[in-house]
C-alpha cells in the first residue's frame, strides 16, 4: 500500500504505549506538564540552535518557598520568599549555567571539560560530563572543598586534581590550561554559564507574575548575580516584567573583595562556596548592583551559621553555609531598619523579597555536624532515654 494513499477501512488508533500485558499505560495526568530542563524552556533566550545536542538531568523548577518566619522578621508586611536551588539535579544552581556549557561544549566537538573549583561547578561538572560521555577535569583547591562536593566529583569519574593553592590560583592554572590544550573552561568566565543560570531570574518572575523588589543573593566568584540580573533585564526588556528588582549582594567579611574594593590574597571564611579573593565576574557584580541601585555588603561567618541554623531548624530548609549568607544578609537589613527606613516608602503593600538559596545542606554534612551539639549514647534503658527527652 502506498503511503500517501489513505486505506479504505483505517485501523482502529492504538493507545501510544502499552503495558506488558498489553492494556494501555495511564495516562499522565493533564495537570501534570512534565518539566524538561532550562535549555527546552527558555530555548529563545538562551544560545542554541536545532543543531545543539541538549545535555541536561532536567535541571531548574526549583521551589520558590514562601517563608513565614522571614516576613515576620522583616515586618511591615514583607513578603519573603526562598528560591531552593539546592534542589537542583546535583544539589546547585551551578546546573543551570552547566546544562547550556557542556551542551556547548559538545556542540563545538569538545573532548574534554576542565574546571577550576570551590566544589559545586567540579559536582556539576563532572556530573554533566558523564551524561555527555565526555572527560572532565577539575583542579580544586586541597582541604577546602566539602566532602559532599567531591564525593560527586569522583563518583561521576572526573580526574580531580587537588592543588596546594587557594581557588583563585586554580583558576588562573585552569585559563592556561585551556588556552594551551583543546578543552573547554566551564568556569562562570564561559558565557554560556550565565546565559543558562540567568534562568533563575526567569522562573522567579513566571511564579510571581512578576519581578520581587528585592533580590538577595550570596557572591563568590560574582557569577550568579551577573546572570541574574542579566536574566531580570532581558525580561524587562521583552516587556515580561514592568519592573526591575534592587539586587542585593552578600559576601563573606572574610572574603569580601568587591566591598573592599581590593583583591583579597588570603580569603577566609567556613563557607567554601563564597571563598573567593579575585572574582572573576567582578565587573558584572558592580554593574548588577548599581545598575539595580542595589549593593553589595559583607556578614560575618557568624551572622552567617546563625542563619544557617535559623533555615534549618524553623523553616525546614537544609542550605550549605554559602547560601545562608543572602539570609544573614536579610537579617543584617531587617535588624538595622532598612525596611522600614528605606524600602516601606517604595512599595504599596510591604516589600517582595526573593532570597537565593545556592547550594543544598547535604553538600556539608561536616559543617552541620560542627554547628550543632551531637547527641552522646546512652543506655537502651526505657526510663533514662524518657528522661533524657524530657518526658517525665
Ligand atoms: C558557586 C556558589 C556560590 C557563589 O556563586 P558565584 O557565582 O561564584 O558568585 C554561592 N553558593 C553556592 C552554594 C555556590 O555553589
Amino acid at each position: 500500500m502506498s503511503p500517501s494513499r489513505p486505506s479504505a477501512r483505517p485501523s482502529p488508533p492504538r493507545p501510544a504505549f502499552h503495558d506488558r500485558r498489553g492494556g494501555p499505560a495511564p495516562r499522565p495526568s493533564p495537570l501534570l506538564k512534565p518539566w524538561r530542563g532550562v535549555i527546552e524552556t527558555y530555548r529563545p533566550y538562551l544560545p542554541v540552535s536545532s543543531k545543539t545536542p541538549v545535555i541536561t538531568l532536567l535541571e531548574g523548577n526549583t521551589p520558590l518557598i514562601p517563608s513565614r518566619v522571614l516576613s515576620r522578621r522583616v515586618g511591615g508586611r514583607a513578603e519573603v520568599y526562598l528560591k531552593y536551588e539546592g534542589m537542583n539535579p546535583t544539589g546547585s544552581f551551578k546546573d543551570r549555567g552547566m546544562t547550556v556549557a557542556i551542551s556547548k561544549a559538545v556542540e563545538a566537538k569538545s573532548v574534554a571539560v576542565l574546571c577550576a573549583s570551590t566544589g559545586n561547578t567540579s559536582a556539576s561538572a563532572s556530573a554533566y560530563a558523564a551524561r555527555a560521555g565526555v572527560r572532565s577535569i577539575v583542579l580544586i583547591p586541597s582541604g577546602a572543598i566539602a566532602l559532599g562536593k567531591l564525593s560527586q566529583a569522583l563518583i561521576h569519574g572526573a580526574r580531580v586534581v587537588a592543588v596546594e593553592a587557594n581557588f583563585d590560583a586554580c583558576l588562573a592554572l585552569a585559563k592556561s590550561l585551556a588556552q594551551l590544550h583543546p578543552i573547554t573552561l566551564v568556569n562562570s568566565i564561559n558565557p554560556h554559564r550565565i546565559e543558562g543560570q540567568k534562568t533563575c531570574a526567569f522562573e522567579i518572575c513566571d511564579a510571581l507574575g512578576r519581578a520581587p523588589d528585592i533580590n538577595i543573593t550570596p557572591v563568590g566568584n560574582a557569577g550568579n548575580i551577573t546572570a541574574q540580573w542579566k536574566g531580570y533585564r532581558e525580561y524587562y526588556d521583552r516587556g515580561r516584567i514592568r519592573r526591575l528588582p534592587l539586587m542585593a549582594g552578600f559576601q563573606a567579611e572574610g572574603a569580601a573583595p568587591l566591598v573592599k574594593g581590593k583583591i583579597i590574597t588570603h580569603p577566609r571564611t567556613i563557607a567554601t562556596a563564597i571563598r573567593i579573593g579575585h572574582p572573576a565576574s567582578w565587573q558584572g557584580a558592580l554593574a548588577a548592583s548599581e545598575e539595580s541601585h542595589g549593593f553589595i555588603r559583607a556578614v560575618s561567618d557568624r551572622q552567617i551559621l546563625q542563619a544557617y541554623r535559623l533555615l534549618a531548624a524553623e523553616e525546614g530548609v537544609f542550605v550549605e553555609p554559602a547560601s545562608a549568607a543572602a539570609v544573614a544578609g536579610l537579617l543584617a537589613l531587617a535588624e538595622s531598619g532598612y525596611f522600614t527606613q528605606r524600602v516601606r516608602s517604595r512599595h504599596r503593600g510591604g516589600p517582595l523579597i526573593v532570597c537565593i538559596l545556592t547550594g543544598h545542606g547535604l553538600k556539608d554534612p561536616e559543617r552541620a555536624i560542627k554547628s550543632i551539639r551531637v547527641p552522646r549514647p546512652l543506655p537502651p534503658a526505657l526510663s533514662t532515654i524518657a528522661k533524657a527527652i524530657g518526658l517525665k
